[in-house]
């Protein structure tokens, strides 16, 4: 039987990103290795699995989702005054920059004389995003993956040393069986 993406399948797609109202292109897949990714552990924006959902290795997929399916949308809480001390003095600081901080990106949106406003929101939250997906490669996920909550082997090895130290705990980590 021929595998489909399904809840705990690891599937490898092609993907080209545009926001529907301009067409503009904000991330694709087509000059590198395509995305892959475990199925059903939250990996991915909700609505890209949810559309994905039963295609085959050749299958094309075109779909435009909503923020609520996407990233969601941007709150108010997550915009928050800084003080001006807390950015080194010789650090230029410019209206729209974006910055990394200890809690994630974060876009400068006002500056005054004593504060600088900070939107922590996703860049992406509140946007429609339309994909056009192909499926190169779909295949069960080993007990491993299903149990460390992501891919091991090619395609899967970057995720991988980014997530682990925050997954060892909850998800059984890979650091004490040697499965990296
Ligand atoms: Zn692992």
């Amino acid at each position: 039987m021929m595998t489909t993406i399904a809840d705990n399948t690891v599937a490898s797609v092609h993907y080209t990103g545009t926001f529907p109202d301009s067409g503009e292109e904000f991330d694709s897949s087509r000059n590198g290795d395509p995305l892959t990714f475990l199925v059903g552990h939250r990996g991915m924006i909700p609505g890209f699995e949810r559309e994905m959902m039963g295609a085959a290795v050749g299958d094309t997929r075109s779909f435009t989702l909503e923020p609520e399916d996407a990233y969601g949308h941007p709150t108010e809480e997550l915009i928050q005054e800084v003080p001006r001390e807390m950015f080194p003095e010789d650090m230029p600081i410019d209206l729209g920059m974006m910055l990394m901080s200890d809690a994630g990106p974060l876009r400068i949106v006002a500056i005054t004389d004593s504060t600088v406003r900070c939107d922590f929101n996703n860049p992406m939250a509140g946007k429609s995003l339309h994909f056009e997906v192909e499926v190169m490669e779909v295949r069960a996920a080993t007990e491993d993956e299903i149990a460390h909550g992501h891919v091991h082997g090619p395609g899967g090895h970057h995720h991988h040393e980014h997530e682990h130290s925050n997954d060892e705990a909850e998800k059984g980590g890979c650091g004490n069986d040697g499965c990296c």
